[in-house]
């Protein structure tokens, strides 16, 4: 029987399952709180012409992404244009900078003429990162995480001490590279995991092959076109969409959910997927249908919060690239001040993207679009005073790095997005940024579940749930709520 499903928001997560669900037969409703889709990958247009994408800006694991078009008979090129970054990026750092091309040979020279040995080392370590991307994306993330058992498998079990799940990050890479920028190049992705390298299952070197193997991709016209792309295999399934609609209420009966409130209006359902933020989903449910105590959630490891600056320069600033890291200062550090003080950093780390280096559509000609972001805990206070600190410090540093002087002159346009904002925009928990850590403690079943335990019909997907943070892994979440939901049996 056809359910009548809502889903909570229009992120990556909320467009997957939506689009899955209605392919599945179902009438799908998604009520979204803001005027467009996206969520953490909204983007917007400034009055004097830049066009900046507000959250993901690298473009990993496109099989990944492919897969979903592919589910729905479509291909990428069906609705935007992808570029391979040549170099992929560049990481600065207090003593010179290294240059990431995309050829793999390339790369190897690189790390050969950084470190003795290190060429054949690389691909020890790649020849294992694929083995796990392979087995990780075919055997273990589509599962919905109910229990343990459903891991329980001899090509599984066979697999899982390949996988590297109990050694953690740091101490693997240091088996394969002994200079510090080869280790800093190889440790860099796991902060999309948010948790310091030695928190992390060595399984993660997954993403040094979604990353460094399959290539740094852009889409023109932004990483919006994916959203764009997205909401249109949804409303081609028959998907419903209603922006500006925030949902105030999951209304039970008899531990069923059989209504929302939105906009002060109740409407009936089905099923209902939440793929708002975990915590703040289960503020819509009364108190003892909720899976998760406030206990709970203090004592979850969160990704960190950041601070961004959108920012428009009229005039194009040399010796940048579109995607740069500035990790002159030291890394375990700055992410002691993330998990560990909870503070401000003393040296921070960033990274800066100019996506106008790439594509002409998302600045004025001559201009430049730029978006910096550094990593911080969650739940800083935020004042315009600290903001700007950090600010002028990220400024004064690229300055240095692009030896252009007085970049301030230039400035045409500037926003900051911090702890605050990603609280009133997404009911994001303590301003979270990226979710949930990916630690071993908070992997798999040990995640927040994407059942409801007391109300059957009541599911949760996203970047807080399994598999875990990430545009990739928000798309699977989608697809494994979907098949869940699928399977209700409706009276
Ligand atoms: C700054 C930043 C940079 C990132 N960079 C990358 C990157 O480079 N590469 C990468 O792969 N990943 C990146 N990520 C992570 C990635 O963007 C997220 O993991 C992913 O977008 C999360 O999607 P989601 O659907 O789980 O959540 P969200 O995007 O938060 O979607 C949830 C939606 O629910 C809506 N909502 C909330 N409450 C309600 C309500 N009561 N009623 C109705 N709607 C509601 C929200 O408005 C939102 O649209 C980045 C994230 C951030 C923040």
């Amino acid at each position: 029987m056809n359910k009548r499903i809502a889903i909570i928001g229009a992120g990556i997560s909320g467009l997957s399952a939506a689009a899955y669900a209605a392919k599945d037969g179902n009438i799908v409703h998604v009520f979204e709180k803001h005027a467009q889709p996206g969520g953490r990958a909204r983007q917007y247009t400034t009055e004097n012409g830049y066009t900046f994408d507000m959250g993901p800006s690298w473009y990993w694991m496109p099989d990944i992404i492919d897969q979903f078009f592919q589910d729905f008979g479509y291909r990428v090129a069906d609705f935007y244009e992808l570029i391979s970054l040549d170099p992929q990026f560049e990481m600065v750092f207090g003593d010179g900078n290294l240059s990431i091309p995309k050829n793999y040979l390339e790369l190897k020279h690189l790390f050969e003429s950084v470190e003795k040995g290190a060429a054949h080392n690389l691909d020890k370590f790649m020849q294992t990162a694929k083995y796990k991307y392979e087995v990780g994306m075919q055997d273990f993330v589509n599962k919905p995480c109910f229990s343990w058992t459903e891991f329980f498998s001899f090509k599984i079990a066979k697999s899982a001490i390949k996988l590297d799940l109990l050694t953690n990050f740091r101490s693997y890479v240091s088996k394969y590279f002994t200079h510090p920028k080869l280790r800093a190049l190889m440790e860099f992705p796991v902060i999309f995991l948010g948790a310091a390298p030695q928190n992390i299952p060595a399984l993660y070197s997954l993403m040094n092959y979604g990353g460094y193997a399959l290539g740094t991709w852009y889409p023109m016209g932004g990483f919006y076109q994916l959203i764009l792309a997205m909401q249109k295999v949804a409303e081609n399934q028959g998907v419903q969409f209603h922006f500006n609609h925030s949902v105030e209420k999951i209304v039970t009966e008899n531990n069923i959910a059989n209504a929302l409130v939105v906009n002060g209006v109740k409407m009936d359902f089905d099923a209902i997927i939440a793929s708002s933020d975990y915590h703040h989903s289960e503020t819509l449910l009364d108190g003892n249908q909720k899976n998760y105590t406030e206990k709970y959630w203090e004592s979850r490891t969160f990704a960190p919060s950041c601070l961004i600056y959108y920012l428009g320069f009229n005039k194009k600033i040399p010796n940048l690239l579109h995607h740069t890291l500035f990790f002159e200062n030291d890394l375990d550090a700055h992410v002691h001040s993330i998990y560990e003080d909870k503070n401000w950093p003393e040296k921070p780390l960033f990274y800066a993207c100019c996506p106008s280096k790439t594509d002409p559509n998302v600045a004025p000609q001559g201009h430049e679009n730029l978006f910096l972001l550094m990593p911080i805990a969650t739940g800083l206070s935020d004042e315009e005073s600290i903001r700007e600190k950090y600010f002028l410090e990220m400024i004064k540093r690229l300055e240095k790095h692009t030896g252009e002087k007085n970049l301030l002159e230039y400035l045409d346009y500037k926003r900051s997005y911090c702890v605050k904002d990603f609280i009133n925009d997404y009911n994001a928990y303590k301003g979270n940024a990226y979710g949930l850590a990916n630690t071993l403690n908070q992997t798999a079943v040990l995640k927040p579940s994407i059942r409801n335990k007391k109300i059957k019909n009541l599911f949760y997907t996203g970047q807080l749930t399994v598999p875990g943070p990430g545009v990739p892994p928000s798309i699977i979440s989608g697809k494994i709520v979907a098949t869940e939901v699928n399977k209700l049996e409706m009276k």
